[in-house]
């Protein structure tokens, strides 16, 4: 849940685009649309958080009375010192704020509002432990950015999903790698090496290891006719070549293969392309193959 525009309009235009801290003037959005400023709860939004009330309900958690518009700097500061900030004293510096504000404005400052409430729906999360997406009660929201030092930073997937069953993400990845290797010997085409991705992303609704398990098989033979329709996959089955290995012979040959690292990070550069070609921004790597060349076979 979180708080509705309007409420934040209304916030917006009450606190003169102002931080509440006593005898600080420091905007929330500047005049260029930055975000500088946040929208605080001053009864925490979470257990656990500063000045938590267990008997506020969610609605109440986000509503106007227990939001207040605060500068970065004020904003960390009642926080840290939650102790020195009380619900009291947090709502007189709102009150004496918001006496002062209009509810009239002009669109530009419309336009702050959204900006803001857009900016808090964008969630910054210093990871430093396990960060749950779009799972019961884990963080929820439209974007989550994700700062870290770590090089990689794994991603757990929720529970039912295929990446959540090593055996079959590890299949579905083969049938992909199996994919993307033939559509490469493909002689004068050039492989957009993620298009598979969103093919698979448009199809199922979801990136490839995040589609619900019972959706294994629909996968699977979605995979296995991609590959049997490329020109190498035509070749092989008049030959009676296998294009890959069925699910039960993958599983016996490669069960203890573990997701490490280096195909996580695989996974995240892949899913960044995918999301650089959404864009536009960037061309794809090509890659050109050479015809002839048999492909790995698992027996
Ligand atoms: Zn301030």
């Amino acid at each position: 849940m979180e708080p509705s525009l309007q409420t934040v309009k209304r916030l917006f235009a009450l606190s003169s685009n102002c931080c509440a801290f006593t005898e600080c003037d420091l905007p929330i959005v500047e005049e260029s649309g930055t975000v500088t400023g946040k929208i605080c709860h001053i009864k925490a939004r979470k257990e656990g958080g500063p000045r938590y009330d267990p008997n506020q309900t969610n609605k109440e958690r986000h509503s106007f009375d227990n939001l207040i518009l605060m500068c970065a700097r004020h904003s960390q500061l009642i926080d840290f010192e939650h102790k020195k900030y009380t619900v009291d004293s947090l709502h007189e510096m709102k009150n004496v704020r918001e006496r002062k504000g209009s509810l009239e404005f002009p669109p530009s400052d419309a336009c702050k509002a959204e900006l803001l409430w857009k900016n808090y729906k964008t969630l910054y999360i210093s990871a430093g432990g396990n960060v749950m997406i779009n799972s019961p009660g884990a963080v929820q929201a439209n974007e989550v950015v994700i700062k870290s030092r770590k090089k990689i930073i794994k991603i757990t997937p929720p529970d039912g999903c295929i990446a959540s069953d090593l055996s079959k993400r590890n299949y579905i990845k083969h049938l992909i790698d199996q994919y993307n290797d033939f559509a490469s010997k493909q002689p004068g085409r050039t492989l957009h090496f993620p298009v598979i991705y969103v093919n698979i992303k448009k199809h199922f609704g979801a990136k490839w290891d995040f589609i619900p398990i019972h959706c294994f098989d629909d996968l699977s033979s979605f995979l296995k006719k991609k590959i049997d329709n490329t020109m190498l996959g035509r070749i092989n089955k008049s030959k009676g070549i296998p294009n890959y290995s069925e699910f039960d012979k993958y599983c016996e040959k490669y069960n203890h293969i573990q997701v490490d690292d280096s195909e996580m990070a695989e996974i995240l550069a892949n899913e960044e392309l995918v999301q650089q070609l959404r864009k536009g921004s960037r061309e794809a790597r090509g890659k050109k193959g050479t015809m002839g060349v048999s492909p790995t076979e698992i027996k």
